[in-house]
């Protein structure tokens, strides 16, 4: 018995022992298991954590990137243009918003002559007429009336107000021992198509399109139009006389501004020119005058509702 007795203590102790070495093995690969996982996990977390970082970075900059107004905050934004406005700023990305918007409704987005509407404010100081904007060939303005003799050439006429804000500059520059005078001022539909096609004649349609309204696209069928020369220099050199400079002080001080400027060419369609002035009262031309802007400009935004 006591033999017996004693073998199944020592058996008792082998399976303790075994227990006890099975369970610190178990342990010993359950941690070792778990380190691995652990690792696994952040040496996978670590490069997530950094993507994330980097993919914060870049909404910021998309953040940055987007315009802080939309098409739709601008008050002269049209609804019938918005996908004008997309196609525009698409081919023309470095472009603010603001001039986006002004230069499709002014019509910029499309080659000139192609969209064209009949132009609105009839008979106002308002009217714009030029490659998107025309007149019909039956229209004449109201109360045209012919400039004085000592202010332009004979037969010289413009519509009232617009003449007797001239005479009132003209006299003004007078005063300042400067002389204007009107070389061309209200040309109806049939006159303009004669001068036009006789432009076409000699330099071909593409170079007369650069200086010449096609009739019915020309300014000066609204009687608010004058080309201006001192009754020496041609009126073609006008930029380079005193008459010109003072033009620049003063026109908009009684309601004219320069109709075609330097640099502007691709707003107006028209090349540059020195003597060609347009009566639009004296609060536009202020607000023109200050801003640089050209009719184009002034009208897409505060007018063409
Ligand atoms: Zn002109």
């Amino acid at each position: 018995m006591a033999v017996r007795r004693k073998r199944r203590v020592r058996v008792k102790k082998l399976n303790l022992a075994i227990f006890v070495l099975t369970i610190v093995l178990i342990t010993a690969l359950v941690t070792k298991a778990v380190k691995s996982v652990y690792t696994l996990f952040t040496t996978k977390k670590e490069p997530e954590v950094v993507e994330k970082k980097e993919k914060k970075k870049e909404t910021k900059n998309e953040e940055v990137k987007e315009p802080t107004t939309s098409f739709e905050q601008l008050s002269y934004y049209k609804d019938t243009n918005h996908n004008r406005y997309i196609r525009y700023q698409n081919a023309n990305p470095d472009l603010p918003i603001e001039t986006i918007v002004t230069y499709v409704n002014i019509g910029i987005d499309n080659p000139y002559y192609t969209y064209t509407n009949k132009a609105k404010y009839l008979n106002k100081t308002t009217i714009l007429v030029n490659k998107y904007n025309y007149l019909t060939s039956d229209y004449v303005p109201k109360n045209l009336e012919t400039i004085p003799l000592s202010y332009a050439r004979s037969g010289m006429k413009l519509v009232n107000v617009a003449k007797d804000a001239y005479v009132e500059m003209a006299k003004a520059a007078e005063k300042q021992k400067m002389k204007l005078v009107v070389t061309s001022s209200y040309r109806d539909y049939e006159y303009q198509e004669n001068i036009y096609n006789r432009y076409v004649k000699s330099d071909g349609k593409e170079a007369a399109d650069t200086y010449s309204g096609r009739p019915g696209f020309s300014e000066h069928q609204t009687g608010l139009a004058v080309d201006l020369y001192n009754g020496k220099t041609v009126y073609t050199q006008f930029e380079s006389t005193k008459e010109f400079d003072w033009m620049q002080e003063n026109a908009h001080k009684y309601g004219f501004i320069l109709r075609f400027p330097k640099d502007k060419e691709n707003i107006t369609g028209y090349q540059y020119e020195s003597w060609h002035y347009r009566y639009v009262g004296e609060e536009i031309a202020e607000y023109i005058h200050e801003h640089n802007i050209t009719y184009e400009e002034y009208y897409a935004q505060f007018l063409d509702k």
